[in-house]
This record gives structure tokens, C-alpha cells and sequence, in this order.
């Protein structure tokens, strides 16, 4: 349907426009079509002035309707082959009184090409000046009309086009999202299954080095336990130097032990099932003390700033970093420094956060993340004895337990390491 916007929004049928002024037109107005002048439409004027239904002008050529036919037909002719509008007035001879025929006639174009002749009739007693100006205006408006038309079919075709291509292009989206959303799935699966294998493989590869560090430490305690006894009951035998190197492989047998117990330690931290449930902090930490020497006068001097709040924690996992905390607290100090901490706590949020502020050897920024990682340590171990695994258990533990651990410090001016649980709302 031929489309043209309008004020109102809707577009005008201008075809059934061009119908209405016709139909309504007081002048008589017909249609012709072909060279033999058919007539095709007419107006209910037209019918008035030839004192006929319609159905008896239809179909039949113009000259046998119309008075002063030659003239009529002539003018017809002019207009086919020209394809520009023509009028003629002529006086009727056949009538007693004078009376004027006037038509006016314009070609009915699509396109470029001409289907018919629009004619409009006047019968006056006189030409008036009036008449002619109003049938030039009809021949205009038509004209104008049949260009509207046109262009409104020509942008209807536009807009259905550029609908089409707006709907090709939405298609086009919707599917390259759908299958952007299908890829996505898959990858997730990918993801959620190669996790899964490597979880596997890790825990495997965990349980193996568990079971070989485990099983490690039985002949270590025979080495350990032979070179104490030629220690004790064989040192006479032996000069100097085989006694030092006799100490040596003592102390490195211990060594090595310590490591697998650490390493073991870590082993279960990481492992084992964690049920958590309210803790009272204060208790824990007093516990911790008492159950080491030298957390303790005269060896050290901890201070706890009551109250502690109830945290929720693993409390065998949560005893064990507390135990690492306060050991490299009183470790880490310098020779002749009696080891002081000061034990307090920190609501941050939902969160309790419990502070261990020592007046040790302090940590470098440099070093402050590196001491957390597995085997991480700073100092050597002629200094300061350890195996680097201590703060490891402390910040997975904790992590394992939903909460994070951290460290602020400065060289030589002592450090103050904290970890941070969810605080339990029992009291
Ligand atoms: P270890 O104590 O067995 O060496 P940790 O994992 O407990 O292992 O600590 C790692 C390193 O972090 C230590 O070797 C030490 O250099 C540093 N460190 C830990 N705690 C302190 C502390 N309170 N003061 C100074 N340095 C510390």
C-alpha cells in the first residue's frame, strides 16, 4: 500500500484520496483508456449530466456519449500524444439558447508511462473565468497527487527494505549470541572437568609425598638414634674431628626431621576436614602460652589486651597458627632482647581481626609476601633456625577457615602480623 506520513501519523490512501475528490467533485469527470477512448470511470456527476446509471457509460467509447464529439475527440487524440493536459470550449449549435461545452483533460501517468486520459465536462450558459481556473486547479492537484503517490511507493519500498535488512541484521546478532552463550557453556564444562582432573591429580600427588615423608621419618630416627648412642658410647674412641662431623650428621638428622614434621603439618593443614564453630579466642591464646615454655617468663613477655571476642574457626587449626605466630614472635628477635608481643583485637566489619605486635628483627615491604609462600625465608638458618613452612600453614589455614592473613612491619622495628576470622555473634 502506498504510504505517506502525515500530522496525524497514519499514512493517507492516496489512491482512495484521489477517488473521494473525484466522486465528490460537482463537475462531471470520466476516465478513458486506449485508442478507441473506453470509458473506465465516471463520476456520479457525470452520470447527472448524461442522465445515465454508470452502467451504461462503462465500457463504451467517449464519442458516442458525448455532444460535440469531433471536438472531443480531437482534443483526446492531442492529449495521448502529447501526454499533456488540454482544454477546449465550444459553443453547443445544436440548442436553441447558446450553451458552452467546455473539457478539460489530463493524461493519467505511471511513471513515465501514460494509462489514460482523465476528463472533466462543464455544460454553462456562459464560460466563466471561474470554471477554467478551478478545472486547472483539479489537472494541478491530480497531477500533484499521482507524483505523491509515487514518491510515497517509492520510499515504502525504501522502508520495507531497510526493515528486511534490520531484521536479517537482529537475526544475525541473536544467533551469534546464542552461540557465544553455547561456546560459553561448554567452556564452563571444560573448565568445571580439567578442574576437577587436576583437583584429582593434586590430591593424589599430596597423598604420595604425605606417605613418603611419613615413611621417611622411620629410618631418620635410626640415624638420629645411632649417632647418639656412638655419640655417648663411643666418643673415647674417636679424636676430635670424628666427633664434629659424628655432631654434624646429629644435627642435620634433626634437621631433616623437622622438615618432614613441618612438611607433614602442612601436609594435614591443607587436607584435613575443617568444621568450624564459635571459638573463644582468649581461652585459645592463654592456652597457647601455657603450653610453651618459652612463650613464658623469663624467656618472653606476652601481653594479651582483653577481651578477645568469640571468632568462628577450626580451633585445632586456628591453635596451631596462633602456636607458629608466637613462636617466630619470640624467634625473630635480636641476641640479648627479651622477646615482648602484645596480643589484641579488632573488629573490622563482620570480621575480628587479632594482632601479634612483636619488638623483633622487623621484615623489609620487599620481603613482606615472600615469607608467606612455602619455604619463603629471609634470614639464614646459622641465624635464626626454621624451615620456612611455619607462616605457609598460617595463611592457608586461615584462608581454609574463610578468613585472610597479613603482615605490617619495617626493618628493625618489629612486625605486627594479624589474621582475620568471621566474628560469631555467640556470646
Ligand atoms: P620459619 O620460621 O621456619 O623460618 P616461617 O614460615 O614461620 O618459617 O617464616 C618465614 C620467614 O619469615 C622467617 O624465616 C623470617 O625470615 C620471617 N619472619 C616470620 N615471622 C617473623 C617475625 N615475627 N619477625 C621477623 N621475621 C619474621
Amino acid at each position: 500500500m502506498p504510504a505517506q506520513r502525515t500530522t496525524t501519523g497514519e499514512p493517507p490512501d492516496l489512491s482512495s484520496l484521489s477517488l473521494a475528490l473525484t466522486e465528490y467533485a460537482p463537475f462531471p469527470m470520466a476516465t478513458v483508456e486506449g485508442a478507441t477512448h473506453i470509458v473506465h470511470y465516471v463520476n456520479p456527476a457525470f452520470c447527472r449530466l448524461m442522465d445515465k446509471p454508470n452502467e451504461e457509460l462503462l465500457g463504451k467509447p467517449l464519442s458516442q456519449l458525448l455532444p460535440e464529439k469531433d471536438e472531443c475527440v480531437a482534443l483526446l487524440d492531442q492529449v495521448f500524444q502529447t501526454g499533456k493536459p488540454a482544454r477546449h470550449t465550444g459553443e453547443a449549435s445544436s440548442k436553441p439558447h447558446p450553451i458552452f461545452w467546455s473539457y478539460t483533460m489530463w493524461p493519467m501517468l505511471a511513471g513515465q508511462r501514460l494509462v489514460g486520459v482523465m476528463i472533466q465536462v462543464t455544460e454553462t450558459a456562459e464560460v466563466h473565468g471561474k470554471t477554467v481556473a478551478m478545472n486547472e486547479a483539479l489537472i494541478l492537484g491530480s497531477l500533484r497527487q499521482h507524483e505523491l503517490t509515487q514518491a510515497a511507493e517509492t520510499s515504502n519500498v525504501q522502508l520495507q527494505n531497510e526493515i528486511a535488512e534490520r531484521k536479517q541484521t537482529e537475526e544475525a546478532l541473536r544467533q551469534a549470541q546464542a552461540l557465544l552463550a553455547d561456546r560459553a557453556t561448554q567452556l564452563e564444562l571444560l573448565v568445571a572437568e580439567r578442574t576437577a582432573r587436576l583437583q584429582e591429580t593434586v590430591g593424589e600427588l599430596e597423598a604420595f609425598s604425605y606417605s613418603i615423608a611419613h615413611d621417611m621419618r622411620a629410618p631418620l630416627r635410626a640415624m638420629t638414634a645411632f649417632a647418639t648412642l656412638v655419640q655417648t658410647e663411643y666418643a673415647r674412641h674417636m679424636d676430635e674431628t670424628g666427633k664434629e662431623y659424628l655432631g654434624r650428621i646429629a644435627s642435620a638428622a634433626q634437621r631433616l626431621d623437622r622438615l618432614i614434621t613441618d612438611i607433614l603439618t602442612y601436609s594435614s593443614a591443607t587436607r584435613r576436614e575443617l568444621h568450624l564453630h564459635p571459638v573463644d579466642l582468649e581461652k585459645l591464646v592463654r592456652e597457647a602460652i601455657h603450653n610453651q615454655p618459652e612463650f613464658q617468663p623469663p624467656r618472653a613477655e606476652i601481653l594479651i589486651q582483653t577481651p578477645l571476642p568469640r571468632v568462628i574457626a577450626h580451633e585445632p587449626s586456628l591453635m596451631q597458627c596462633v602456636d607458629n605466630l608466637f613462636s617466630n614472635a619470640v624467634k625473630f628477635v635480636l641476641p640479648g632482647v627479651l622477646p615482648r608481643v602484645t596480643v589484641r583485637s579488632e573488629v573490622v566489619g563482620q570480621d575480628v581481626r587479632l594482632w601479634f605486635e612483636d619488638n623483633g628483627i622487623g621484615i623489609s615491604l620487599a620481603n613482606q609476601e615472600r615469607i608467606f609462600a612455602l619455604f619463603g625465608r629471609i634470614n639464614p638458618v646459622a641465624e635464626f633456625e626454621g624451615t620456612g613452612i611455619g607462616l605457609t600453614i598460617v595463611r592457608k589455614a586461615i584462608e581454609r577457615m574463610g578468613g585472610k592473613a597479613g603482615v605490617e612491619s619495617e626493618s628493625g622495628k618489629g612486625s605486627r602480623f594479624w589474621i582475620q576470622l568471621k566474628k560469631s555473634e555467640d556470646v
